[in-house]
C-alpha cells in the first residue's frame, strides 16, 4: 500500500474544505470498502480525511420521514425501532449483507458508495477497466462475469452496484442529503446513481469533495406490507446474484401501491417503474406478477456468464411480489 497522510476531522465543514481543494484526498469512514481498495493499490490517496468522529451518527425521525446520519452503522440502523416496524424490508436488506463484524464498522454513507466487486476492477494488473480508467476496454464482458449486471449495462461496463440497503431505499424514494463547499444539497437516490455508459468510471452525481451528511427515508403508510429477498451462492456472508425488494399497499382487494426495485442485476439499484404501474390498482396473483417481471427486465444486456440472470431476477421478482401479497404464484 502506497504511503497516505492521515488526518482525523473535527467539524464537518472543515473535512468538505480539506478534500474539496485536495484532488488526491478522499474521505474514510468505516473503512471496509476504502481500505480494501487501497490495499489492493485500486485507490492511491495521498490523504486521508477520517470522518468517523463527525456528529453524524444516529436516526432521527421527523413526522413521516426518518433521517439517518451517514455515520449510522449498519447495524444500528437494522436495530432501530422505527426500522423494524415500518420498513421490514430495510431491516432484512442490512442484515443479509456481508457479516455482523463487517456490519458493525460500515456505516450507511459508505454503504451507499461502496464500490464495484468486479474481480477486474480490483486487479490493477488487468489493464481493460474502463472504471479503473477510462478508454482501457472492460475485461469482463469477455471474462468471468457471474456476478455482472444485466440491466443498464453495456459493452463498456457491466459492474452490478452491490449495495442491498440501497435496493429498497431507492424502492422508497429515499434521498441523500450532501454538503459541499457551497452548502447542502439533497439528491434522491433515484437521480443519485450514474448509468455507466462510456463514462463507467463516473458513478454517482457527487462532486469531488462532497460529504453525504444523511439519508432522509420517507416512511411509507400504515399497514404496508414489505420484503427483501435475496438469491446467492452460498447462504451467508455473500453479495447478491438477484435480490428484489418491494413494498405494497392492499385495499379492497386490489393493490393500491407498489415499489419495487431490483438489486444484483443492475449498474445501479433498479427501480423498476414499469412494473409499478402494471401493479397498480391490480388484483394480486400469479399473471399480473409475471407481467411486471417481464417488464422490468425488458432489453437485457447479457454476455455467457450473465445470461441465466434474465429468468432469475424475473422469477425473484415474481417470488418477493408473491410473498408481500401474501398469494401463491
Ligand atoms: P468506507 O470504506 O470508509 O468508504 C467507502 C467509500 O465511500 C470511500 O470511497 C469513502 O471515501 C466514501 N465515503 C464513506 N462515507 C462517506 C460520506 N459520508 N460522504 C462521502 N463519501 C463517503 N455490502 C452489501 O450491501 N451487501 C453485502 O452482502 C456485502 N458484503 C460484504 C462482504 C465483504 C467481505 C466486505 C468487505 C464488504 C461487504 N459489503 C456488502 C460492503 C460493505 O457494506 C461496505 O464496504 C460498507 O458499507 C462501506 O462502508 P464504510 O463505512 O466501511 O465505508
Ligand atoms: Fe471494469 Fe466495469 Fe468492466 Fe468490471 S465490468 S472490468 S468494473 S469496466
Amino acid at each position: 500500500m502506497r504511503e497516505f497522510e492521515y488526518v482525523r476531522a473535527t467539524e464537518a465543514g472543515q473535512a468538505v474544505a480539506t478534500v474539496t481543494q485536495d484532488p488526491r484526498a478522499s474521505y474514510l469512514a468505516g473503512g471496509t470498502t476504502q481500505l480494501d481498495l487501497m490495499k489492493d493499490g485500486v485507490l492511491e490517496p495521498e490523504l486521508l480525511v477520517d470522518i468517523t468522529r463527525l456528529p453524524l451518527r444516529g436516526v432521527s425521525r421527523d413526522g413521516d420521514t426518518l433521517r439517518v446520519g451517514a455515520l449510522t452503522t449498519m447495524e444500528e440502523l437494522a436495530a432501530d425501532p422505527t426500522v423494524a416496524a415500518r420498513l421490514p424490508f430495510v431491516r432484512e436488506a442490512l442484515l443479509l449483507g456481508a457479516s455482523v463484524q463487517l456490519r458493525n464498522m460500515a456505516t450507511i454513507g459508505g454503504n451507499l458508495l461502496q464500490r464495484a466487486r468486479c474481480r477486474y476492477f480490483r486487479d490493477p494488473t488487468v489493464p481493460a477497466c474502463n472504471k479503473r480508467r477510462r478508454g482501457t476496454g472492460c475485461a469482463a464482458v469477455t471474462g468471468a462475469a457471474r456476478m455482472h449486471a444485466i440491466l443498464g449495462a453495456d459493452e463498456h461496463c457491466i459492474a452490478v452496484h452491490a449495495s442491498d440497503l440501497a435496493v429498497p431505499l431507492v424502492a422508497l424514494d429515499a434521498s441523500v442529503r450532501v454538503m459541499g463547499a457551497d452548502g447542502e444539497r439533497s439528491v434522491p437516490l433515484t437521480d443519485f446513481y450514474l448509468i455507466p455508459g462510456d463514462t463507467p468510471d463516473l458513478e454517482n452525481v457527487l462532486v469531488h469533495g462532497e460529504l453525504i451528511v444523511a439519508v432522509d427515508v420517507p416512511l411509507p403508510r400504515v399497514g404496508t406490507r414489505s420484503a427483501y429477498v435475496k438469491v446467492r451462492d452460498r447462504a451467508s456472508y455473500e453479495f447478491a446474484l438477484a435480490s428484489a425488494a418491494v413494498a405494497m399497499t392492499l385495499d379492497g382487494g386490489v393493490i393500491r401501491e407498489a415499489r419495487v426495485a431490483l438489486g444484483g442485476v443492475g449498474t445501479v439499484p433498479w427501480r423498476a417503474r414499469e412494473a409499478e404501474e402494471l401493479l397498480r390498482g391490480a388484483p394480486p396473483g400469479p399473471s399480473v406478477f409475471l407481467a411486471a417481471a417481464e417488464a422490468t427486465v425488458r432489453s437485457p444486456f447479457t454476455v455467457p456468464g450473465t445470461a441465466f440472470k434474465v429468468e432469475l431476477a424475473k422469477r425473484i421478482l415474481v417470488r418477493t411480489l408473491s410473498t408481500v401479497a401474501g398469494v401463491t404464484s
